[in-house]
C-alpha cells in the first residue's frame, strides 16, 4: 500500500496552486452545496476565490459542526516533562540553540505535576517532551504514562516520531492517542527550518501518524505550523493527511490540530503569517471538508479568537495550560516553549464556553481497561 508521502507525491506543489489560483466563485458556491468534498473542494474553499464567502463557509461550517458534535466542547491540558532537545527548529523556542535553563522531570516529579492537573479537575491529559531519544527514551515517556494513567481517562502524547514498536509501547503502557505536527508539508523548507537534528528527516516525521495507527493507536492528530508555508499549501497539505488517514485507517479517530506560529525567545521572523480572515477561512473550509473530525485550538489563540471559533469548528481546546517544564508542583525556572495567549483556568473556561451555549466535556472516552476511579 503506498504511504501518505507517496501520496502526496500526486498533489505537486504546482498543482495545487493552479487549482487555487482558477478557483471561481460558481466553484464555491457549489462546494458549499456538496455533501462529501473531495480534495479539490476543499482547495476550492482554501482559495482566495472562497475568501469574499467567509460568512458562508462560517454558515455551513457551523450547521455541520452542531449536527456532528453538537454544543460540546473537549477540555485537555498538556504536561511538559522535558525541555530537553537535541533539535535546531529556527521557529522554537526549546532549540538546543537557545542557552535557556533545562528540565527534565523525574517519573516522581511527573506525578506530582500530573496530580496538580488531576485535582484541577480534567480527565484527559497530553505528555509532551523536547527530542532527546537518551534522555528522554521511548521507555521514559512510557514509564511516565504507566504514572500517570491511574489518574486520568485519556493519555495522550506529543512527542518526537517513533518507530511503530515504540508506538506499541507506549500503546501498552496506556497511551491511546498522539498529535504529529508535521510543521510544513513543504520538505525542502523543512529542511531549511531544521538544520540540525533527529527531526531533520522529514519523510521519518511525516509517515509517524501512520506508523502509529497501525501499531494500534486509537487516535491521531496531525497539523502544520501555520505561518511557516504559504497558507494554502500547508493548510490543504494538512487536511488531505487527515483525510487520507482517515480513508486507509477507518477505525481510527483522526483530528487536526490549528496552530499559529508566535512568538518565542529567540528571533524568528514569520515568512507567511496568516491573518484572523485567512485563519477563519482554514478552520471552516476544514469542518467542510471533514465535518466529522475533532479540531483542536491551543491556548496560542486569544480567548476572544477561540471563543469565537468554537461556533465554526473548534472541538477541543486546551485549559489551565503551562508551557514550561514543571512550576505546577515543583519549582520552575525554565521558560515556556511559546506564549500563551489564553491563560484560563479550567472553571474560567467552563464558565466561558457555558456563556456561549456550550458544556465543556472533561471526559468524552475512557481506557476499558483502565483502573482510573
Ligand atoms: S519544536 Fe520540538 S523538536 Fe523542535 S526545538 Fe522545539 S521542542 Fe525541540
Amino acid at each position: 500500500m503506498e504511504n501518505f508521502e507517496q501520496f502526496l507525491a500526486k498533489w505537486p506543489r504546482e498543482r495545487r496552486a493552479r487549482i487555487a489560483e482558477s478557483a471561481t466563485e460558481e466553484q464555491v458556491l457549489a462546494a458549499l452545496c456538496k455533501d462529501t468534498l473531495q480534495p479539490e473542494d476543499f482547495l476550492v474553499l482554501l482559495s482566495p476565490a472562497a475568501a469574499p464567502h467567509l460568512e458562508d463557509l462560517a454558515q455551513r461550517a457551523h450547521e455541520l459542526t452542531l449536527r456532528y458534535f453538537g454544543r460540546a466542547v473537549n477540555l485537555f491540558t498538556p504536561l511538559y516533562i522535558s525541555d530537553v532537545c537535541t533539535n535546531q527548529c529556527r521557529y522554537c523556542g526549546f532549540n538546543a540553540k537557545n542557552t535557556q535553563p533545562r528540565r527534565h522531570l523525574n517519573m516522581d516529579e511527573i506525578e506530582a505535576e500530573a496530580r496538580v492537573i488531576a485535582d484541577m479537575g480534567l480527565q484527559h491529559i497530553l505528555l509532551l517532551t523536547g527530542d532527546a531519544r537518551k534522555l528522554s527514551s521511548p521507555e521514559y515517556i512510557a514509564d511516565a504514562a504507566r504514572r500517570i494513567k491511574p489518574m486520568f481517562a485519556s493519555v495522550g502524547v506529543e512527542v518526537y516520531s517513533l518507530t511503530e514498536d515504540e508506538y506499541r509501547l507506549l500503546i501498552d503502557a496506556g497511551v491511546d492517542s498522539m498529535t504529529m505536527f508535521q510543521e510544513t508539508y513543504n520538505p525542502e523548507l523543512y529542511d531549511w527550518l531544521h538544520p540540525a537534528g533527529p527531526k531533520k528527516d522529514y519523510s521519518f516525521r511525516l509517515n509517524a501518524p501512520e506508523r502509529a495507527a497501525r501499531a494500534g493507536m486509537r487516535s491521531l492528530g496531525v497539523g502544520a505550523l501555520l505561518g511557516l508555508d504559504e497558507f494554502i499549501q500547508d493548510a490543504f497539505c494538512t487536511g488531505l493527511h487527515a483525510w487520507w488517514l482517515m480513508r486507509h485507517y477507518p477505525g481510527v479517530d483522526v483530528g487536526v490540530s490549528i496552530p499559529r506560529i508566535c512568538s518565542h525567545e529567540g528571533s524568528f521572523d514569520i515568512p507567511h503569517a496568516v491573518g484572523d480572515r485567512q485563519f477563519v477561512q482554514y478552520i471552516t473550509a476544514m469542518r467542510c471538508f471533514l465535518p466529522r473530525s475533532g479540531i483542536t485550538c491551543s491556548s496560542r489563540e486569544s480567548a476572544f479568537m477561540r471563543d469565537h471559533l468554537i461556533p465554526l469548528g473548534v472541538t477541543r481546546v486546551s485549559a489551565g495550560v503551562s508551557t514550561a517544564v514543571g512550576g505546577r508542583a515543583t519549582e520552575a525556572d525554565n521558560s515556556g516553549q511559546f506564549d500563551i495567549t489564553d491563560h484560563r483556568s479550567v472553571e474560567e473556561m467552563t464558565a466561558a464556553l457555558a456563556g456561549i451555549g456550550y458544556q465543556a466535556v472533561i471526559k468524552d472516552w475512557e481506557d476499558p481497561t483502565s483502573t482510573h476511579a
